[in-house]
């Protein structure tokens, strides 16, 4: 019996692992480049990880007549098959009534299904959230902690399920049911409980807030967001504080000074960058030489 279902514990409870495949075509009315969700696969699971049901349904675009070439490659979904679908409000009412009220984890591979999805409810039903989204888990994100080697590059759902161990012999990637089954089967491979119950985040204004946040370059050096400290140069031969013998240039996002060690009379310059995430800044710097000064050449 499901009491409260989010008391990890007590209650049962259910697992959402879902994919959508969509279109990105340019807007003559918008002026820029939308996403239009064309497919929707789910799958629906219990704690267990056993299939309760599958979804899948092909949404009828309202901004394009035909398919390109690359989304038909990508996706295999045919302009017959699109001509065939329903409208984006059906689908997911659909969708809605298919979850039949259950107050489920949402998973997806990547956050970039989630975030169309939010963007889509805003643009065609001009709903700023998604009302069937409570709590979300970014499978990819779980499940590469469990894969040794990964790095921190975001891996593929092919890759990962290789890497797994998994036989992708006979999968159809990009259709989005077939993507969900498998992101199921990754899962089943390092699923933990409490582990997931604790990595789902709630679909709350912060969550909202941080999934259309764009990671932007900072590009004035008087910033106060910019840590000071790294805008030193150490020098790489012998480790004294270098002297900065230039102002800040800014040239394609990337702040850069030269640099002087007096104790090598070596030059550098010393290039840097700042980009901006909703929660963190991300700090990449690199030296290149220049040449040494003229009394080392004597
Ligand atoms: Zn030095």
């Amino acid at each position: 019996m499901c009491v409260n279902i989010f008391q990890l514990g007590s209650g049962c409870l259910y697992y959402v692992i879902m994919d959508l495949e969509w279109n990105n075509s340019y807007n003559k009315i918008k002026k820029c480049f939308v996403n239009e969700i064309l497919e929707i696969g789910a799958v629906l699971v219990d704690e267990h990880l056993d299939v309760i049901d599958t979804f899948s349904v092909i949404i009828k675009s309202q901004l394009i007549k035909k398919l390109s070439g690359r989304v038909k490659n990508l996706t295999h979904i045919t302009n017959e098959d699109m001509g065939k679908g329903i409208s984006f409000y059906r689908a997911f009412a659909d969708f809605e009534k298919w979850l039949a009220g259950r107050d489920c984890i949402f998973l997806s591979w990547g956050n970039s299904d989630i975030r169309v999805l939010v963007e889509n409810f805003d643009m065609f039903c001009g709903q700023r959230y998604v009302p069937f989204l409570s709590q979300y888990v970014d499978l990819q994100k779980y499940c590469q902690q469990f894969i040794v080697n990964a790095g921190t590059q975001q891996i593929g759902l092919m890759t990962a399920a290789v890497e797994m161990g998994i036989d992708v012999t006979n999968c159809k990637f990009h259709r989005a049911l077939e993507d969900s089954l498998l992101g199921l089967r990754c899962l089943k491979k390092c699923y933990n409980r409490e582990l997931l119950f604790n990595t789902a985040v709630m679909c709350d204004k912060a969550f909202y807030h941080k999934l259309s946040f764009k990671a932007t370059y900072i590009t004035n050096i008087n910033n106060p967001k910019i840590d000071r400290s790294k805008l030193k140069c150490e020098c790489a031969e012998c480790g004294e504080q270098m002297k900065r013998m230039s102002d800040w240039k800014c040239v394609n996002q990337a702040f850069s000074a030269i640099f002087l060690c007096k104790h090598c009379e070596k030059l550098v310059t010393y290039h840097v960058k700042f980009k901006e995430y909703y929660d963190r800044i991300d700090v990449k710097s690199n030296i290149t030489e220049m040449k040494k000064t003229e009394s080392d050449t004597e």
